[in-house]
């Protein structure tokens, strides 16, 4: 026992001194990829080692190659940082390693999880009886949800996928804008609609879908049915008028899925509530835990409207499964996993130490370092900021492809930022995404200080 405190303890110190050293450290890793094979490989030890020397090994090999992706001035893709409670709570989920897949197998947790759920189903305004689902990721959340929507347009088609799959059912039509998350793609495919079923709908300049096309993809189709929009563009954080949307699909008959991977978290801000209007009026919605809200990986969240179409999409028995004798909800019956991590605690620790203020502040302090860098950053000589910074993404460009790639591959290279690049309208284009609690103003002033330093040189 003394053993493990001391490695525990051991192991919380290297944590500690890792994320104090943030303001410090580069972002981007200091060794290339072949460096850190040659740190940390070698043939798999023949007998065992002390955990103790395993650790400081580990910690030391890795150190030059980990990504300071908690740190306030890494911007990439779309990636949270972890507050601080969550990240402790995520370590006693490893240190009790419950199972939360059955009740039986950790009843605190699923506890905690029906607890989250419908602090989470309040906070972010959706349908108070929606049911839901933690899963990895917003990629497993839209598995969830359009597997449910499969269930319900189908079962009004007279059709029973869960009994006789895909093959000889009635077409099922998928509505998705041109801007959608490739993600979304995958799930269909996942869940055997085939890339080719998806009616790709015209998105305007900022990357919404338009409504006019919505209604001329919807106008064709009696049968069964589904549209996915999306809150929260990837490059450019633009929401689909949702509102406009729910309309159509409900005179449709279709199911309307969301993917607000982070977009849906603009409803917990009185300030940017307006951009989702009419979000509650769909069938399901995926998004993540671990971006916006600030957990640590990996942890996404699936809502359903409809949470008989939910459990008929998830649930299984075996009869060595033991049911729950106080009847509380086995999460295996709700989510694609079966065996899984507890992941409810660490939303529940962030949900605690922030509360329904402290989360409307994150969004909205990020939204607003997100407008200090797009303000500053368009004064900067031939930069152009091409979305209306609507949330937390900023993209921007400057006067040519080569100049954009060469400018940011400097900022990446002095370790100073890290953001990732993309290629929008066809042209070459730089991403900020703001989505950590501890992005400062001091961080963007540093960021902008980078591109100074780039463009100089
Ligand atoms: C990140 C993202 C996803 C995928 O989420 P994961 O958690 O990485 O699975 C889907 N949609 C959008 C809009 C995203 O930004």
């Amino acid at each position: 026992m003394r053993d493990d405190r001391a490695l525990l303890g051991r192991a919380a110190e290297i944590a500690a001194d890792f994320l104090e050293s943030l303001d410090e450290r580069s972002i981007w890793p200091t060794a290339s990829v072949q460096e850190l094979r040659v740190a940390l490989g070698g043939d798999l030890p023949d007998g065992p080692s002390e955990p103790l020397e395993v650790i400081e090994t580990l910690a030391r090999e890795t150190e030059r190659g980990v990504v300071g992706i908690p740190s306030g001035r890494y911007f990439g893709f779309v990636i949270g940082g972890a507050l601080p409670a969550a990240l402790a709570a995520d370590w006693l989920t490893s240190a009790w390693d419950q199972n939360a897949g059955l009740v039986v197998c950790g009843p605190a947790a699923a506890v905690v999880e029906e607890i989250t759920g419908g602090w989470l189903v309040d906070l972010l305004g959706l349908p108070p009886t929606a049911s839901f689902a933690f899963v990895t990721g917003c990629q497993m959340a839209h598995v969830t949800c359009l597997a449910a929507a499969r269930h319900a347009v189908l079962e009004r088609a007279g059709w029973d996928v869960e009994q006789d799959g895909l093959a000889g059912s009635p077409a099922v039509r998928v509505v998705a804008g041109a801007k959608r998350h490739v993600t979304v793609d995958r799930a269909l495919r996942l869940l055997g609609f085939g890339s080719g079923s998806v009616v790709a709908v015209e998105a305007d300049e900022q990357g919404r879908m338009r409504i006019g096309a919505v209604e001329a993809a919807l106008e064709g189709i009696d049968g069964p049915a589904i549209v996915c929009a999306q809150a929260g563009e990837v490059n450019t954080g633009a929401v689909d008028p949702i509102d406009e949307i729910a309309e159509l699909s409900g005179s449709a008959g279709a199911w309307l899925h969301v993917d607000g991977a982070f977009g849906l978290w603009a409803a917990a801000s009185a300030e940017h509530r307006h951009l989702v209007a009419g979000v509650d009026r769909a069938d399901s919605w995926a998004t993540d835990a671990h971006k916006w809200l600030n957990v640590p990986y990996d942890c996404g969240l699936a809502f359903v409207a409809h949470p008989e179409a939910h459990r008929a999409a998830m649930r299984l028995t075996a009869e060595y499964l033991v049911a729950d004798p106080d009847a509380a909800r086995d999460q295996m019956d709700w989510t694609p996993e079966f065996s899984r991590r507890a992941r409810g605690f660490a939303v529940y620790a962030a949900l605690r130490s922030l509360g329904r203020s402290g989360v409307a502040d994150l969004v909205e302090r990020s939204c607003a370092r997100a407008r200090q860098f797009a303000s500053e950053i368009s004064r900067r000589p031939s930069c152009e900021v091409l979305n209306d910074v609507v949330l937390n993404q900023v993209l921007f460009r400057f006067q040519d492809d080569a100049t954009t790639d060469a400018l940011l591959r400097a900022v990446q290279a002095s370790g100073e930022a890290w953001m990732s690049g993309t290629t929008w309208d066809g042209r070459a284009a730089i991403r900020l995404s703001v989505s950590n609690w501890r992005t400062s103003e001091a961080d963007i002033e540093r960021t902008v200080e980078a591109f100074d330093t780039a463009l100089a040189g």
